[in-house]
């Protein structure tokens, strides 16, 4: 009678638990999710030429946009699969870590705080970080920015490195680059310092700024996903893609025909 009323008990609380079948965790896997979608979300910058901008027309274009088309062009096997949505360097994690956008192609560094927190593809490029100024200033070098104030853009690698390597330095912060160029050009600041390739693609519309020449860092550029197995399909698509195209010679190609010198 006695174990009757036990098993009778042990039933009951199984039940009430939900525990009679052990529930298991629906595994996540962000490629499943775009494949019913039928389209992948993908992260680009619109203020950095030539890796993410619009052209006259209005239309998303550069490095990295051509190489998140060919992203989705390996996923659909179809041209057109693509869906854009501008990110910046300050807001970029946020909009991947709200599942806003699926990946992040957008100048993105690998950097060992990022991938703690991040997982990145094989590097698709290298930049180096650099010194913009105004045309006749006496900044030389990074060196010479102590005691002097330079323009940083919010979440990006150079926000830490500047203020590592030039410990007197006053850092002004702005979110986008076409805010950081007007606040240099009204002397706001002595120097902007980012990637040479953003730099670059700054001075060359303008003719009052100049690159100094010397480079900084070694920043390699990556796809940038959400840690996790969730995102391990994907990383793998993304590496054949950029590792075919690497010995197919399709991203030296784009890299000439953007004018992207390689560090
Ligand atoms: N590559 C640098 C970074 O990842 C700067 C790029 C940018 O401004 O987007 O922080």
């Amino acid at each position: 009678m006695y174990k009757k009323i036990i098993l009778l008990l042990i039933f009951t609380i199984f039940i009430f638990c939900g525990c009679s079948k052990p529930q298991k965790e629906p595994v996540v896997n962000t490629l499943d999710d775009i494949t019913k979608r039928g389209e992948v979300i993908i992260g680009i910058k619109t203020d950095t030429y030539p890796f993410g901008f619009k052209d006259k027309n209005g239309k998303y274009t550069g490095y990295d946009i051509d190489l998140a088309n060919m992203i989705g062009q390996e996923i659909f096997q179809e041209k057109g699969k693509v869906k854009f949505v501008p990110v910046t360097a300050s807001d970029r994690m946020m909009k991947l870590f709200s599942e806003d956008v699926d990946m992040i192609v957008a100048t993105m560094s690998v950097t060992p705080t990022r991938l703690q927190i991040m997982d990145f593809s094989d590097p698709y490029y290298i930049a180096g970080q650099a010194v913009l100024v105004k045309k006749g200033s006496k900044i030389k070098g990074l060196r010479d920015l102590n005691g002097k104030k330079a323009i940083i853009v919010f979440g990006t690698s150079s926000e830490s490195s500047l203020r590592a390597a030039v410990p007197r330095v006053s850092i002004i912060g702005y979110k986008t680059y076409n805010e950081a160029v007007k606040a240099l050009k009204q002397g706001k600041a002595d120097a902007i310092v980012s990637d040479d390739t953003i730099l670059i693609g700054l001075s060359l519309k303008d003719a009052n700024l100049v690159l100094l020449p010397k480079r900084y860092s070694r920043e390699p550029y990556a796809v940038a996903f959400r840690k996790g197995q969730e995102s391990e399909d994907l990383v793998r698509i993304v590496n054949n893609v950029i590792n075919e195209s690497v010995r197919n010679g399709t991203l030296q190609k784009l890299q000439k025909n953007y004018g992207i010198k390689k560090y």
